[in-house]
């Protein structure tokens, strides 16, 4: 790989990789794998993609194999916490996607009524260091006992009292007896980045890219919103519309009464939020996708 393109390290497969594959793509890149699937390269920029298994991606990242990488936020803040780089690589941004949990979970059968009712246990979990973490938050003496798999099974087989996992329906932690009781730690994909300055050559590149990701992550909630409305119901449905700036104003031909008002709305537009247009006045309401968006 030569030293002018940026290299990016993404999980080869798992709740990451689709996420970061569709993220790439929307940011306008192609990839092309290589025939051991290890290397990706992109077509539109001097970019080179990497495929590991995510816990991988911190650590290459700090080590400089990589320059950039997205990872899971549970995954980089364990290994942060954990102190194993002495520059460890650092938090660009967060993604928005592969948004879960790590949950303290606990037999069925206890009544949870706080953290303190784990006092002297044992908690099997992957994250041992976010756990004590949590723990120390809350005031409590307990031992956090590191599991690499099937956490869940931990206290069936009395290795543990409590586990300490990533949720997302529950039907695993049910179907060993267990139930979530609290949230430890809210994670979603991140962009890191390697310590050290980038080379001229790679900071054009990983600016650039920095500029499609932000405007694919604007435009993602975004729409573009169309209505008629009378001239005196301007004020009320500007003030209303969700995270638009001004709107524009246009004249109806031939109807002086009435204005067409077009804005780009930031954030979700929901039914209600056409109901509530309807009754300030607004008719004939569009609302229309926004593939891409730049500041
Ligand atoms: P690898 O083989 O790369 O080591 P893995 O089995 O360790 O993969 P995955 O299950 O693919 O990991 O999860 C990767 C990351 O995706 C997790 O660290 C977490 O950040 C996120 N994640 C985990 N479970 C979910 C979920 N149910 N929904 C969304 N994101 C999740
Ligand atoms: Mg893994």
């Amino acid at each position: 790989m030569s030293e002018q393109r940026l290299r990016i390290a993404i999980q080869k497969s798992g709740r990451l990789s689709d996420g970061s594959f569709e993220l790439l793509k929307s940011c306008g890149l192609t990839i092309s794998r290589g025939r051991d699937k290890l290397y990706g390269r992109v077509q539109e920029m001097p970019i080179d993609i990497l495929l590991l298994r995510d816990d991988d991606i911190p650590a290459f990242v700090a080590d400089d194999a990589c320059d950039i990488g997205i990872v899971g936020q549970n995954v980089f803040e364990e290994e942060l916490l954990n102190e194993t780089h002495e520059a460890p690589a650092q938090e660009v941004m967060r993604l928005g996607f592969a948004r879960c949990r790590l949950m303290l979970a606990a037999p069925k059968e206890w009544t949870f009524d706080g953290a303190s009712m784990l006092e002297g246990k044992r908690i099997a979990t992957s994250y041992p260091a976010l756990t004590r973490a949590w723990l120390e938050r809350e005031g409590v003496n307990a031992k956090a006992v590191m599991m690499k798999g099937s956490v869940e099974v931990a206290p069936r087989l009395k290795i543990a009292d409590a586990v300490c996992d990533i949720v997302s329906t529950g039907a695993t932690l049910d179907a060993n007896g267990l139930k979530p009781v609290s949230t430890v730690f809210a994670s979603e994909a991140i962009l890191i980045r390697n310590q050290n300055a980038f080379s001229p050559e790679k900071l054009v590149v990983f600016e650039s890219l920095l500029k499609r990701i932000n405007g694919v992550l604007t435009s993602k909630d975004a729409k573009y919103i169309m209505m008629n409305a009378p001239r005196s119901a301007v004020p009320a449905i500007t003030e209303f519309l969700p995270g638009a700036d001004a709107p524009t104003v246009l004249e109806l031909a031939g109807n002086p009464e009435k204005v067409a008002i077009h804005a780009v709305c930031r954030e979700s537009v929901f039914w209600d939020t056409l109901e509530r247009l309807k009754k300030l006045g607004a008719s004939a309401i569009l609302v229309l996708p926004i593939e891409k968006m730049m500041a």
